[in-house]
């Protein structure tokens, strides 16, 4: 697979590093940014982009740095796919919007018809489609408080699912997602997740549900519940992948009670744990699912996809939106899609798990700063601890991605306690460049934690090209 997808790469697939990082004219546009852009908008590294194919990205500078992050799990198809390319150019010089709600079109329907078909499940399906997984959050929560007439919500210790303000609700980190920004929408509770890292030692899937359900059923009571809305694997709270039997147990007891099960795959989906959806690990099939990120090759599309019961409850015109479901990004996503089968991106994010996991265990092994090791696919992360301890270490976790930026590597933290290194590269990345780019951080970990002593990256000098 490594050289099939090298040699079809549109850019070299190395990491060449032709100035110290950011380089001079990322600096120039910082300061340019600065004065136009508002301050609340962070970004992860500093270096501003011309180009990205495969799994490189060029900065202004010329500098071809590694992606470990897929702008956040979106280009798992490539940044620059060709045939995602020229779906949307053909496209957009047919028609760039009619807006489905006035003139419809075609790409809507097959995009539906695709995620029908995709999905788990046999039963009935429909779709809404939107433009970002925040939105498709608050739609799936809508589509469930009509469908059942009940109001409350439950989400999860960890759970991310946004920044408008129901979905900043579902969401539980304070910084920075929530911080100053409330008041927050009513009927959400919170409940505990499993953890396995940080749970009580041999604390099981059901067990963990079961400590969950109890809470519901005292706190708010099964037949006030809406729905309960879950990542299948949480992504910014930390790349959490619950106890095997967990989320099971609990779309179980959904069923029984009336409850619907909301799986947002936003993070999870189109092929990036090595299945089309996350839940179908564990054998679990949402009544909703929510979609978004993976699914158009990074143009803007987000859908809700689930039992036609529930979406077809809801009256004539109360889903929809300006641009959801937007023409051009349908046709990204069709052929996003079809790029994702032709080329089994499903089985190469296996294979970068099978290739990435024994390098990250490997260094596991050699340190006590790695609590643990985990994740599905090519989503897959190390949790960084004080030595020998739980305790998390953020300030490691941030010198680690910072000193792997400034050998030519993206990579991105997360976690609620911020001690998380997050591995999420594009599907179609090759093997080499992943290995390299696995390289770094070991040597930055070895660097930081001195294992090798204070001098670092010694053994593997920076590729510069002429
Ligand atoms: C990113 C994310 C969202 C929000 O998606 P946006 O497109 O940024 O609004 C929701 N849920 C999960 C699980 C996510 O990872």
């Amino acid at each position: 697979m490594t050289d099939t997808t090298t040699r079809t790469h549109r850019l070299p697939q190395r990491r060449s590093l032709v100035t110290t990082l950011p380089g001079p004219r990322s600096t120039a546009l910082a300061q340019r940014r600065a004065a136009s852009v508002a301050a609340g908008v962070g970004s992860s590294a500093p270096v501003y982009a011309a180009d990205a194919d495969g799994g490189v990205i060029v900065d202004v500078d010329g500098n071809s740095l590694i992606d470990l992050g897929s702008g956040i799990a979106v280009t798992g198809v490539g940044a620059s796919n060709p045939a995602v390319a020229a779906a949307i150019a053909e496209q957009a010089a047919r028609f760039t919007h009619t807006c489905f709600m006035v003139t419809p079109y075609e790409g809507y329907v097959q995009v539906a018809e695709e995620l029908a078909a995709l999905t788990p499940g046999d039963h009935a399906k429909r779709s809404v489609l939107f433009n970002s997984g925040a939105e498709a959050v608050e739609n799936a929560i809508k589509i469930a408080r009509l469908a059942t007439g009940r109001t409350a919500v439950v989400a999860f210790d960890h759970a991310y699912h946004g920044r408008t303000n129901l979905t900043m609700a579902l969401t539980a980190k304070n910084m920075p997602y929530k911080s100053n920004f409330g008041p927050f929408a009513p009927e959400i509770y919170r409940m505990p997740m499993s953890y396995p890292f940080r749970d009580e030692a041999g604390l099981t899937g059901a067990e963990a549900a079961r400590r969950a359900i109890s809470r519901i059923e005292t706190q708010i009571g099964a037949d006030a519940l809406a729905a309960i809305i879950i990542e299948p694997i949480q992504g910014e709270g930390g790349f959490i992948v619950p106890a095997p039997g967990f989320l099971a147990a609990l779309a179980e007891w959904a069923k029984a009670n009336g409850v619907v099960f909301i799986a947002d795959e936003v993070q999870t989906g189109f092929a990036r744990t090595g299945a089309w959806f996350a839940c179908e690990h564990e054998g679990v099939v949402p009544d909703l699912i929510t979609l978004a990120k993976g699914i158009a090759g990074g143009m803007p599309l987000a859908a809700v996809t689930g039992r036609a019961e529930l979406l077809d409850a809801v009256h004539p015109g109360g889903l929809g939106g300006t641009y959801g479901g937007n023409p051009v990004a349908c046709a990204a996503a069709l052929a996003s899609i079809g790029q994702m089968k032709e080329l089994d991106l499903i089985g190469r994010a296996r294979e970068i798990e099978n290739l990435a996991l024994p390098v990250l265990r490997e260094l596991a092994a050699e340190t006590d700063v790695i609590g643990d090791v985990r994740g599905r696919g090519a989503m897959l992360a190390i949790e960084l601890v004080r030595p020998g301890a739980a305790e998390p270490d953020p300030a490691l976790t941030k010198a680690v991605a910072a000193a792997a930026l400034a050998h030519g590597v993206i990579v991105l933290t997360c976690g609620t306690f911020g001690n998380v290194i997050r591995l999420l590269p594009p599907l179609v990345i090759g093997d080499d460049l992943l290995l390299d780019g696995l390289s770094v951080i070991a040597d930055a970990i070895r660097t930081l934690t001195r294992i090798n002593g204070p001098a670092g990256f010694t053994d593997r000098p920076i590729p510069r090209s002429a």
